[in-house]
Parts: C-alpha cells; structure tokens; sequence
C-alpha cells in the first residue's frame, strides 16, 4: 500500500520574528562581542540565512564567566530554593505560553519535521523546567546530605539536534541547584538558545544567572578550559567528549559527559511485529535518526527476519520527508552539509564492505541538505556502520537465534547509551536489561523520554546521569 496523498499543511512561520543580527546574552543584556566577529546560521531545508549571529571569542567568555561569577556571588546562591523555584516555574509557563514560536524556530533552524519538535522536544523543554523547580526547594530531601550546596559557575555545551531540549537539560537542574550557567549552543542551532535568552529576561531572571555565547568548537573550547568554571557539562561527539575531558582533567572542575551511541534494538520472535515495526522506525527515523541514543543496530532474531523486514519496508514507503514546517512530515532535513557528507560517507563504506542497501522511493527536494530513510541488510558486527555511530536516518540490520547472541552482539560496542528489546515475555525482559551494558533500556518501546528519569551512558557514551533524582548530582558539591 503506498502513501495516501495529503494536501501541504504548512505551519505558517509568521510567529517567529527574527532579528538580522544577534548578540552575546551577557549579564541580562544582549551585547556585541568584543572583535565583532559573526557566522550565519541558515534553515537546513533551504539553504536560507535566518540570521547573523556573534562568534564569541575568548575575551568575550571571560565576561560571560565574570557575569556568571557575579550573579551566583550575590545573587543566585543567596536566594532560598522556594525563591529559585518561582523563576524556573515562570520559565517553563513563559516556555509554553510561547511554544508554537519556539517550535517553528527549532525546525527554521534544525531542519526537524513541526511535528516533532511541536510534540516532543517544546513539551519536554517545559516539563524538565517544571521537574527541576520542583526540587529547587525541596533539595535536603534528594539523597545528598542536609544541606547540599551548588558547584558554582558551570560553563555548558549542548550539539546541534534537540537545541532547546539540551539547553533545558543543562540549564534546569543547574539553576535549581543555585549555580549559575554559561551556555554555549551549537554552530548551527543557536536560534532556540537566543530566545530563550529572550525568555529569561521576560521572567525578570537576575542578569548573569543564565549567559548565553555563541561560536564554534572555539568557543566551546574557551569556555571548558576557562578557569573561573566550577563545573562543564557537555553533549556532544565522544571525540570532543575526550579532548574535553584530558582538558579538565588537570583541574578542579566537575565534569559529565553525554556522547555517542549506537544502540541495539532488539525485537524477539514473539514481538508485536506492527508494534516493533512503529518502535523501530520511531527508533531510527526519528529526528532523522540525529539522536544519539537511536536504535541504530536491529537485532531481529532469525526466526521472525523475513516477516519483520516486510513488514518495516512496507512501512518506510509510507513515511513523508520534506519540508520540515508541513505538518505531515515525518522525515525532514539533515541539520548540515558536514553532516549529509558524513552520512553519505559511511553509507557508500557499508555498501563497499558488502551490506546492501534499500531505501524506498521518495523523492529528495533539489535545495537543501537530505537523505532518505535507509536500511541495511547483511550486516556483519565487522562492518563499519554496525561499529560506527552514523547520526543519520540509516538502519544496520543484523540477526540473532539466542538471547544470550543478543546480548553479545548488543554489547559488542565501545558505546553504551541505550537499548530496545521487544518481546511478550517479561522474564526475558529482564533477563535482558540485566545485561545489556547500556543506560537506558527500554521494553516495548523507544526513545521515550521523562525529566524524572535519568539519562546517561556507560563506556565511551559517557558519565554522569541528566534528569531525575541522580541527575541533582551533577550539579552538587557531593
Ligand atoms: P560535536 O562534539 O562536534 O559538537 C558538540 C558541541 O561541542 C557543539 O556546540 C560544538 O561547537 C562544541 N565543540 C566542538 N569542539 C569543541 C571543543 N574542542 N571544545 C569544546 N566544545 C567543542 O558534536 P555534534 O556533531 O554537534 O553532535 C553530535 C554528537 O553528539 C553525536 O555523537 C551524538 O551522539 C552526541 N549527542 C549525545 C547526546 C547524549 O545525551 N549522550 C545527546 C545529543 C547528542
């Protein structure tokens, strides 16, 4: 059954008024940086420039840390949780009063489909800033001693593919722990960060207690390695991951790590296969399959192969890709032209090692960065794209016959973020999240998330947890 024909049911970007030009968010005020240095950010779908925006340089984190030193000094650390808590509860209100901006500005910039970033990433970014006021009065209660005390000044640095999702990752239990922050978003993605600088100055937030920089790795360098930090938090490629933790490592600074992944779904002959179906393609080809917890290695057992891999290319030829404002995409655009270059890459490399390659029919829009849903059969654990995170909507299909095969092959990666499994059988899916060395792993489902509920890898996927009760840690002198 092929697609049924939608008419275009494009969201109108009307609501987001952007500016020509952006500066730094320092000390409260939006300010220009000190060289005058600036880089463009463009709508991925389209090539367009949205806006100029600043390249902070050194001199330009120093006041940034400086103003985050000051307001945590005499301001931040001073107020009582209860007071924190109104700013944070105000935050996430202001975050839903303006969410369907905030959602056209994500897929402006990101090149993800409205639908996403209307249902997940703007609700999510609302609820981890009602989660974490929750327990910026109630932080005696969290399991790190009677009076647990902030870190500091944390300097954070969030990638490109959930924005506004990241920053309220980082920036949440932050501020609900009393530090104050120094942000800097990605290259290509800073839209999102400035309004919610924006947002912090229409919550009345004291100057100083959230700074956003914007730049490149530069940047990001400047503000890990700047010794007014108390604590770095970053997301990203384990690659930087690792330079940035040689950096800190001389240092007093606390530090976690959110990385790579390339995690195993796992679907059991005894599976739903609709409903393992929907998980995978939900795990893969969601947000383009930029996540770094994507399901990108499906394990199938043997039994159920056929049937399975029927079923998901029936499937793939109903998803809609192109313009990510249209309200019944399903796959939109690759964030960059680095990252379409590096997909194709290793896509020709699968291809070259021997997989092969399937993708449905669908039609690429001539301007813009795109590439479409992708599945590789014949995949052995040797190949490239079986070892290597792709950060694109590419499939590695390989096959099992014994749960205890799953679990070797599952862990038979140097990463360790997260983990499908699709079975009827309860025991087995305990059985399994027993062993599987990845921090999350869900059963019968997929990249579902909840600020309740920790997040964070093991192996090179990183250190430290983010959301929930152990995410407070991050942020404490414990
Ligand atoms: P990246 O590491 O290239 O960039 C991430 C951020 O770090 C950007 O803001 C970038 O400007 C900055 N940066 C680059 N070099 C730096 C340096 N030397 N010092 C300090 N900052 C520097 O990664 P990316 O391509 O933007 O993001 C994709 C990667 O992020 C993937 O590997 C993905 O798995 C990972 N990721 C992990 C999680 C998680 O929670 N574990 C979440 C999202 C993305």
């Amino acid at each position: 059954m092929g697609k049924f024909e939608y008419a275009p049911a494009p969201e109108s970007r009307d609501i987001v008024s952007l500016r020509e030009s952006y500066g730094l968010f320092i000390g409260g005020e939006f300010t220009p940086g000190v060289d005058g240095r600036a880089f463009k950010t463009i709508s991925p779908a389209t090539e367009e420039v949205l806006a100029e925006v600043t390249e902070a340089g050194p001199a330009d984190v120093d006041r940034a840390v400086s103003a985050a030193r000051q307001a945590y000094e005499h301001t931040w650390s001073r107020l009582p949780g209860a007071e924190r808590a109104k700013y944070l509860f105000r935050i996430a209100r202001i975050v839903q009063e303006r969410a369907r901006e905030l959602a056209v500005l994500e897929s402006l910039d990101n090149g993800k489909p409205i639908r996403e970033s209307r249902d997940v990433d703007i609700p999510l970014v609302a609820a981890h800033f009602f989660y974490h006021a929750g327990w910026a009065d109630k932080l005696e209660y969290a399991g790190y001693g009677p009076v647990p005390r902030p870190l500091g000044v944390a300097g954070q640095v969030i990638p490109w593919n959930f924005p506004l999702l990241m920053l309220a990752w980082k920036i949440a239990p932050a501020l609900a722990c009393g530090n104050t922050v120094v942000l800097k978003p990605a290259e290509t993605t800073p839209l999102t960060a400035l309004a919610f600088a924006e947002i912090c100055q229409q919550a009345d937030l004291p100057p100083g207690v959230v700074n956003i920089v914007t730049g490149a790795g530069e940047t990001g360098r400047a503000l890990v390695t700047h010794p007014g930090i108390d604590k770095v938090a970053f997301t990203g490629s384990t690659e930087v991951g690792k330079e940035i933790a040689r950096a800190c490592a001389p240092s007093r600074k606390k530090l976690t790590l959110e990385l790579g992944g390339k995690a195993a779904n796992i679907v059991f002959e005894d599976a739903p296969v609709d409903q393992a179906v929907e998980g995978i393609v939900n795990g893969i080809f969601f947000n383009q399959g930029h996540v770094c917890c994507a399901g990108s290695r499906l394990l199938v057992q043997e039994s159920v192969y056929a049937e399975v891999l029927a079923a998901l290319r029936r499937r793939l030829e109903t998803l809609r890709l192109g313009d990510p404002l249209d309200k019944n995409t399903d796959v939109g655009a690759i964030n960059s032209a680095a990252q379409l270059a590096k997909i194709r890459e290793l896509s020709d490399v699968g291809e070259a090692e021997g997989a092969q390659r399937w993708s449905p029919p669908c039609e690429l829009p001539v301007k813009g960065f795109w590439f479409p849903p992708t599945v590789f059969t014949g995949v052995s654990q040797a190949h490239r794209i079986a070892r290597e995170e792709i950060f694109g909507p590419v499939l590695s299909v390989l096959t099992f016959r014994t749960p205890a095969e799953a679990v070797e092959k599952a862990n038979n990666t140097p990463y360790g973020l997260s983990a499908g499994v699709w079975t009827e059988k309860g025991s087995l899916i305990l059985w399994m999240a027993s062993r599987l060395r990845a921090g999350v792993v869900w059963a019968n489902t997929f990249n579902k998330f909840d600020p309740a509920s920790p997040f964070g890898g093991y192996k090179e996927s990183g250190y430290g947890r983010e959301g929930g009760r152990h995410g407070l840690e991050a942020y404490l002198d414990v």
